[in-house]
Formats: structure tokens, sequence, C-alpha cells
């Protein structure tokens, strides 16, 4: 799906017409064409944001980094979806901050629980410092919160005076259905740390991703990112902004999510076609990634050497995405990179490995919490 033709046109124009600007510095907010460029962008999502309330970053993992580096000090308080982002986990976890985890629901995080979290905090004097959420097609789950439970999750940010922190990187690859607003664009950006990435819809090697948020936050994010590495790539950005600028992003998303939607659909049938009773798994309508989950009782951790050594497949073990230790019998599949034919094979291969391990009794033990279907 990389669009190596555009990206050499793309290059060759810009080393031609502008490569004194490209292979400069940039300055640490980011090329300010690339900002305006981002702004139209964003805008056909309700999302409105001046160049000013707009950070490029080196990926929006260093968004995340931003993030934890200004606003946590050890042993503050940041909630988190069960499960959650891995790699969000741990850029948390490096800051000291305690994670408390809400369960979601095929509708997203339970806005009754994250009510009662929240409370809870409070008459412990505590109050999270943000609330981070993947709310479309969310990595590792592929669950899309519903338009209820965002405008629920502001609510109570409102009530509690906390912040949200929106990590969005898959929005733009939906199969089918409607795509509910961001939730930045329901209070107008006020409480809201919005983030996006190129990396799942051009391609991660740019290394180009960007924040949205008040004028006074980026501020402050601008004055962290200086000493961590000065500015993005000037190259990468005017490579990005001129992708936009020539719509050639826009152009290629019904092509990207064509071929993510038959991928989708194959893993989805070789599941219901191989995996034994008692195993349930989730139905994203966009992203790249499923989750899985396996009778009570068994262990996606333990049994991830058999997978490797006898049936050579693999998965990401659902542990490392839960904040609360939980999600052993849980694992992460992800359709884009495999094809439709090893999809079939590896499918196969890993029912094949459940039913040897199946406990005698698989009967209706998930808890009605959790992810399903
Ligand atoms: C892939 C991913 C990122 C990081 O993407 P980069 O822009 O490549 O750093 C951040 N958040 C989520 C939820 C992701 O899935």
């Amino acid at each position: 799906t990389f669009p190596v033709t555009e990206l050499q046109e793309v290059t060759r124009d810009i080393l031609a017409d502008q490569a004194h600007r490209a292979l400069q510095y940039s300055t640490t907010e980011g090329d300010p064409r690339l900002r305006d460029e981002l702004a139209r962008w964003m805008a056909k999502d309700g999302i409105t944001a001046n160049r000013d309330q707009i950070l490029v970053t080196s990926g929006s993992q260093q968004g995340l980094d931003l993030v934890g580096r200004i606003f946590l000090d050890p042993g503050d308080v940041v909630v988190v979806e069960l499960p959650s982002y891995m790699a969000a986990l741990q850029v948390f976890r490096a800051c000291r901050a305690e994670m408390v985890g809400v369960p979601q629901d095929e509708e997203g995080m339970q806005t009754d629980r994250l009510a009662q979290v929240l409370a809870d905090l409070a008459r412990r004097g505590r109050r999270p410092k943000f609330i981070y959420v993947v709310p479309d097609f969310q990595n590792p789950s592929g669950i899309t919160w519903t338009e209820e439970r965002r405008r629920g999750l502001l609510q109570l940010a409102a009530q509690y005076d906390t912040l949200v922190v929106e990590d969005n990187p898959y929005r733009e690859i939906r199969f089918e259905g409607m795509a509910p607003p961001p939730i930045q664009s329901l209070d107008g950006g006020a409480r809201t740390i919005y983030l996006s990435t190129f990396s799942k819809t051009l391609c991660p090697g740019l290394r180009i991703g960007w924040m949205v948020a008040r004028e006074e936050v980026i501020a402050q994010l601008v004055t962290a990112k200086q000493g961590m590495d000065l500015c993005s790539p000037a190259f990468t950005q005017a490579i990005a902004a001129e992708m936009l600028r020539r719509d050639i992003l826009y152009r290629r998303l019904p092509v990207i999510t064509a071929v993510y939607r038959r991928k989708r659909d194959a893993m989805l049938r070789a599941l219901q076609r191989e995996m034994p009773p008692g195993v349930r798994w989730t139905r994203p309508q966009g992203g790249l990634f499923l989750w899985v989950r396996l009778p009570a009782g068994m262990d996606t951790e333990a049994l991830l050497p058999e997978a490797v050594e006898r049936e050579r497949v693999a998965y990401v073990v659902g542990s490392g995405f839960h904040a609360d230790g939980g999600g052993q019998e849980a694992m992460r599949l992800n359709f884009s990179y495999p094809s439709e034919e090893e999809i079939d094979e590896g499918i196969r291969r890993l029912a094949r490995l459940v039913q040897r391990h199946l406990p005698l009794s698989t009967s209706s033990t998930i808890p009605r919490t959790t992810v399903s279907d």
C-alpha cells in the first residue's frame, strides 16, 4: 500500500524546487506549509485548528512521549482503556504514572465504569492528569466508540476537571458504517489533546505525526520537543505537505481501505471456519487489528512459544495491553500485513493450537464487561 511512485515524483520535485528549505533545519513547531495543510486535512473531520495549535512530531509516538514529559510527575494518575495501546502504556510507565484502567465493551469505554473510577479517585483526593483513549478502530481491540460514549467522556472530563488525550491514527481507514465525530471536535478542543500520524495511511518511514492542542499547551510541548530533537525532519515534512497539497493521500485512501477490508474479511471468515466454540473476537469496521479472546483460564503468553516453534504462527499477547494485569486469555491479531492466503493458513494453525489446549469445560464463563463480539 505504500505510494512509491507518488513519493518518487514528489521527492524529485522537492529536490528540484525547494532543496534549500527541505534540507535545512525546520522550526520546532514544524514546517508552516505542512501545518497549514494539516489544518485543511483535519477540517474534513470537523477539527478546527489553526497553524499555531498544531505541532508536527516525529511520529505520534513522540507526541505521546511529549505528553508524558509535560504533564506527568511520578505518582500522577492516568486513566486508560482496558485494553490500551501498549507503547502508550510504556511511556506513562516510564514517567512512573499510576495507571487506572476502565473496561470497554463494543461501544467503547464504559461511561458508568469511568464515572465510578473518577468518583473513587476523587474520594481519595486524586485527580487524573488525563484520560488516554484510542476511540477509532482501537489498537489493539479494533473497537470504535459511539458518539454517545464520546460525549459521556467529555462530560465526565469537565465534571472532574481533567483532560482527554485522543490518539487517532486509524480514523481514515474505515471499511463501512458512519464515522462518529472525533472527540476533539465535540468540545472544540477545550479539553482535548489530539494526536495523529501518517504512519498508518502513507507509511511509517516518514516519521511524521502531529498534535492539536490549545496554544499554551503547544508552547510547553515545543519547549520539551526542542530538547529532544530540535525539529522533525524538514525533508519528510516537505514530502508530507506535498502529498497533502496534491491530494495524493486523499485519493489513495479508498485504495488502501479496500485492501485492508478484504484482509479483514478473510480473517473473519477464517476465524469463523476454524476456531472452536468458546473463542470470541471483535469485528472491527476499520483499522488493522482485531482482538481474540480464548475461553477463560487459557493463557496466550504461555501458549506463544508453542505457537511460534511448533505452528510457526505469532500474535501479540493480550496482557501487554492491560494496565491492570488482565488480558491473559486475549491476543491481538493483525490483518494488514499478511496476504489473504497467509491469513487463512495462520488462523488454521492458531485454531489447531487453541484446540489442543482447550479446557475441558468451555461454557459461558466470559465476563459481561469485557470485549467480545
Ligand atoms: C502506530 C500507533 C502510534 C505511533 O505511530 P507513529 O506515528 O508511527 O509513531 C501511536 N498510537 C497508536 C494507537 C498507534 O497504533
